[in-house]
């Protein structure tokens, strides 16, 4: 099947504008003749929902949480980005896109970017008017911070909380509709198939998580909102219930899947402790705002830290590397996460990790409480302060910007961050990989869209960061509702769809099989069981560094996991009640059937690219030895240049994806 991207025709910056211009609408009293399905309540499916609803759609939401306001999206913690230039430091539409071009390793629809730049601007307006708490500065003006791989600041945050506040801006808006009727809510239900009828999506199969019951709903379009599918390695920093089961069964139907192996390993988080975790959790990238990234530079000092001999504090300014300063001088610890991340490993596969396992670096706040405690001093008119004076009134400005942050670090470390700098490492955080769509949104499957997380489209091989609720909002509140008229204007007489077809009854057949299957199966693993298993494999062979060998054994590995999977999986309980292993193990199939879908697309690309080495093994007089490539296809690291040739050199790069208009198909 040849991929049509559909991007319009013009200059990038028409694209968007002229496009709106010319699509096929929706009459507003032909709206109400028709239902489109949206799986997923998080910023993506919440904001479609209530948009589509207002527009006069009637829409059906569905959700496995008990409430749309406990999507996974609630996690989001630093912030949103806008190109509104509202701190006056040069930022513009253009900075957004081209920012998000080159941090995604130039591997983005840049048709698609462009336009999520363009309506960037009016998602902070749209949030404003909802009543989000944007944080302020002094004078009451909306403040904004940095992130990696910028030079503005364009992110608009409130606290650590960024996700919450603007989950419930858009559940509100929901709420609305569904008081007024326009929305269906159905909590605590899974779609576990979609329904193809006459090659247009037409409906799903849901099943009830509470009773059991396995359910048929039809609609003119289904909208896939489902989210991430990071929780593939096992440990990430997703909500445990994040899966992908929504996004491949519209693959199974017949949708395409791009780019499944480009992972984020995000630099920040907090280091795994042990074999027995279940979950690893994200220090937000805001605080490299202020925080300073480093390691000892001597091995002496990394043995006695490990110790318990000398503590980090004890270091002076020269025994410390702060590498990515060093390697990075123009963004220095804001340069994006792959190139975060890689440093990182690159520095602990050196030897200079600095807790028991070697896999940790330093993220200190202390020359932040010196430089925000003296400018305290001098606004509260203090003279002559003393350094633990300093110190507290630093730490008071830390306390208000991230405290939520510094209280979660204590409470899972059992260490004082204001006292002693955190240790984090890199995990798996978002998939940028996920279900194709074109300039519409849709899939290859007619009638039915991916919008978020879910789909491929916006962040190439790595994401900046605050531009996953950035994409997931602009997706549903700007740009879905107008693409999805286009495509339902040929509906407005066909009438409702029904539910008694042979598509559905066969959708349901499949369904009630597989979970009697799981519920009969007297097997002795349980489903984490398997899925800890796939995930070690994800990690070692598909992870951060992964080479031709290692990606064939994991092929091998991952096929034999499933296959005992589907002969000893044990799922206690019954099928007619709420049995979270019974939901699990469907989501595990559906793992093990990605995760080789993964490592295949990894096997393929014989590039290093985004968060992900590419090592080739290589033979040397009879020896295998491993030789690392360095030589990424990214902007941020060409070999042995320097600097000013490299950002010349990024201008051409860019030059040259604007005029030739490459679409990544
Ligand atoms: C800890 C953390 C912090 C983050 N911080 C930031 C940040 O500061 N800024 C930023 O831009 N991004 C951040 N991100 C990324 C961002 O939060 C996510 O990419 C984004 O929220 C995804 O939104 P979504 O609407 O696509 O999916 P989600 O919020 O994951 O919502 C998925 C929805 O789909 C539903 N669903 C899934 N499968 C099914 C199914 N089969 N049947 C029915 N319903 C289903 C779920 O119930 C849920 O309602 C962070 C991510 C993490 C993990």
């Amino acid at each position: 099947m040849a991929l049509d991207s559909k991007v319009p025709k013009g200059p990038i910056k028409d694209k968007w504008t002229d496009y709106k211009n010319h699509i096929n609408l929706v009459n507003p009293a032909n709206k109400r003749h028709i239902d489109v399905i949206v799986v997923g309540t998080g910023l993506a499916g919440g904001s479609a929902s209530a948009t589509l609803a207002e527009l006069g759609y009637n829409v059906k939401s569905f959700a496995y949480q008990d409430s749309p306001r406990r999507a996974h999206s609630i996690a989001a913690q630093g912030g949103i980005n806008a190109a509104k230039n509202y701190q006056g430091d040069g930022d513009s539409t253009y900075r957004l896109f081209y920012d998000t071009v080159k941090g995604g390793d130039y591997r983005s629809r840049e048709a698609n970017v462009y336009r999520l730049a363009e309506v960037s601007a009016n998602i902070i307006d749209q949030c404003v008017a909802q009543g989000v708490p944007f944080a302020r500065d002094y004078g009451g003006l909306l403040d904004n911070r940095s992130f990696g791989g910028v030079l503005v600041s364009r992110t608009f945050y409130a606290k650590g909380q960024t996700g919450q506040q603007l989950l419930l801006g858009a559940y509100s808006a929901m709420n609305r509709q569904i008081a007024r009727g326009k929305i269906e809510m159905f909590n605590r239900h899974e779609m576990l198939d979609v329904v193809v009828v006459d090659g247009k999506a037409r409906g799903i199969i849901a099943r009830n998580l509470v009773t059991g019951e396995i359910e048929r709903h039809s609609a003119h379009s289904v909208v896939i909102a489902s989210g991430g599918y990071g929780n593939v390695y096992f440990l990430s920093t997703n909500a445990m219930g994040s899966n992908v089961t929504a996004g491949w069964k519209v693959h199974k139907k017949g949708a395409y899947f791009a780019n499944p192996c480009y992972t984020q390993i995000h630099p920040t988080c907090i280091p795994r402790s042990g074999d027995y975790q279940s979950k690893l959790t994200l220090m937000s990238e805001s605080l490299r705002n202020d925080g300073r990234i480093w390691v000892p530079k001597n091995l002496d000092d990394v043995k006695a830290i490990r110790e318990g001999s000398k503590k980090p504090t004890e270091l002076t300014e020269d025994q410390r590397d702060y590498y990515l300063e060093r390697r990075y001088p123009a963004f220095g610890n804001l340069v994006p996460r792959d190139v975060a991340s890689r440093a990182a490993k690159e520095r602990c596969d050196a030897g200079y990790g600095v807790n028991a396992t070697g896999e940790a670096v330093y993220l200190d706040f202390a020359a932040s409480f010196e430089r925000y405690g003296k400018e305290q001093a001098k606004i509260q008119n203090i003279s002559n302060p003393s350094e633990a004076k300093i110190k507290e009134l630093g730490q008071e400005i830390v306390k208000a910007k991230y405290g939520n942050l510094f209280q979660m670090y204590e409470k899972i470390v059992d260490e004082n961050p204001y006292e002693t700098p955190m240790m984090i490492y890199p995990a798996v955080h978002y998939t940028m990989g996920g279900v194709w769509v074109d300039y519409n949104l849709m899939t290859t499957i007619p009638g039915c869209y991916a919008i978020g997380e879910a789909n491929f489209s916006d962040h190439g091989a790595n994401r900046l960061g605050a531009s996953a609720l950035m994409q997931g909002l602009a997706d549903g509140y700007f740009v879905l509702p107008y693409t999805i008229g286009d495509y339902l204007s040929d509906d407005i007489r066909t009438g409702e769809i029904s539910t008694e077809s042979s598509e559905f009854e066969a959708a349901e057949k499949e369904v009630t099989e597989r979970i009697e299957f799981f519920i009969n199966n007297e097997g002795t693993h349980s489903v984490d069981y398997y899925h800890k298993k796939l995930g070690k494999i994800m990690w070692d062979k598909c992870g951060m560094s992964r080479n031709a060998e290692g990606l064939e054994i994991a092929i091998e590995e991952i096929s034999a996991l499933r296959k005992d999977f589907w002969q000893n999986v044990n799922v206690p309980g019954t099928s007619s009640e709420y049995n979270e292993q019974l939901a699990k193990a469907g989501r595990v199939a559906d793992f093990l059937e990605l995760g080789e879908l993964f490592a295949k697309d990894a096997l393929i690309r014989e590039e290093s690219a985004g968060g992900h080495f590419r090592e080739e093994h290589q033979t040397e007089d009879g020896e295998a030895k491993r030789i690392k490539e360095f030589q990424f296809v990214s902007a941020w690291e060409y070999k042995g240049e320097p600097k000013d040739a490299v950002l010349h050199k990024e201008e051409l790069a860019y030059e040259n994806i604007e005029v030739k208009e490459r679409s990544y198909k």
